[in-house]
């Protein structure tokens, strides 16, 4: 019976490449394991597969009765729906604990550092299993997706150390100007619709009785958004009532100017005031030196909830 290793919903980079070099450390080490995906993945994502000539692995939104890994997330709110009805083997992450439990023993690698494939590296390492160059070319995009290109307060020495290691494996010299070059796809808007806008890397949590949703966007110039805010905020108002949610935030993130300007539509715009300690004008604000969903705001939601 085969395994299947899998991100969070709305899979990021560090979801869709966590599964496939998780995946292969794993087949190294002798057990069978798959590399599946909850959703669509990103153009930055398509980039990277391109770039190093892997494939797009399986969508896989079902997992009753099945073994699996999982990365990038410990969620209940970002998991398959019948998540309760699989075994959990073992999960690796660098967010805050979420509220899956399990039946059985597992293992864990949890750490609060960039990015998962940081910790993925360290576990080739641990197991002294070499990796494929086009796999740590890919394990170095997703650091460089996830830190920001090392901007965001998320990153670690542990993960430059990595990449610098990648790096090497890779045969990448100049890893700043790929991760720019990266960033700069990441940034396309055009022709998308709202709706993939504000879902392209959006989550939902549960905060006491109410679910929020935070999305975040990030660009190397927030022009791009000038002409579109207004449907983003429509859009935000629709995630809203269909997901029956207390708020929905989106991030729009410079990466240049090191700051996301936040967009609300809440219940109770008073709750995100006090959270950031600011007052939104026409319900957004610009948050100078955020660039991290995980430590600069979910942190400070919580706790009005
Ligand atoms: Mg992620
Ligand atoms: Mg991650
Ligand atoms: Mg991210």
């Amino acid at each position: 019976m085969s395994t299947y290793i899998f991100g969070h919903t709305n899979p990021d980079s560090d979801s869709i490449i966590g599964a496939i070099s998780l995946a292969y450390l794993k087949n190294q080490l002798g057990e069978d394991c798959i590399p599946t995906r909850q959703g669509n993945i990103s153009a930055e994502t398509q980039f990277i597969l391109d770039k190093f000539r892997a494939d797009v692995p399986e969508l896989k939104t079902s997992v009753a009765g099945e073994n699996v890994y999982l990365v990038d997330f410990s969620d209940k709110a970002q998991a398959p729906k019948d998540i309760m009805q699989a075994t959990i083997l073992g999960i690796v992450d660098h967010h805050k604990l979420g509220d899956l439990t399990t039946d059985t023993p597992l293992e864990c690698w949890i750490r609060p550092i960039g990015c998962t494939n940081t910790i993925i590296k360290e576990m080739y390492d641990y197991h002294n299993i070499e990796i494929p160059k086009n796999i740590a070319g890919m394990m170095l995009c997703a650091i460089l997706s996830d830190t920001v290109i090392f901007k965001s307060p998320t990153c670690t020495k542990i993960d430059t150390k990595v990449v610098k290691e990648l790096a090497k494996i890779a045969e990448i010299e100049d890893y700043k100007a790929l991760g720019m070059e990266m960033f700069i796809v990441k940034s396309a808007v055009a022709g998308a619709t709202a709706r993939e806008l504000t879902t392209r890397d959006y989550k939902e949590f549960e905060m006491g009785s109410s679910k929020l949703g935070v999305g975040q966007l990030e660009v190397v110039d927030l022009s791009v958004f000038d002409n579109i805010k207004n449907d983003l905020f429509e859009d935000m108002k629709k995630l809203k009532e269909e997901g029956g949610l207390h708020s929905v935030l989106i991030l729009l993130t410079d990466i240049m100017k090191e700051g996301s300007q936040l967009l609300v539509v809440s219940d109770d715009e008073s709750k995100i005031e006090s959270a950031f300690e600011c007052k939104l004008e026409n319900s957004q604000i610009w948050l100078d030196g955020v660039l991290s969903r995980k430590k600069q705001i979910i942190p400070f939601l919580q706790p009005q909830f």
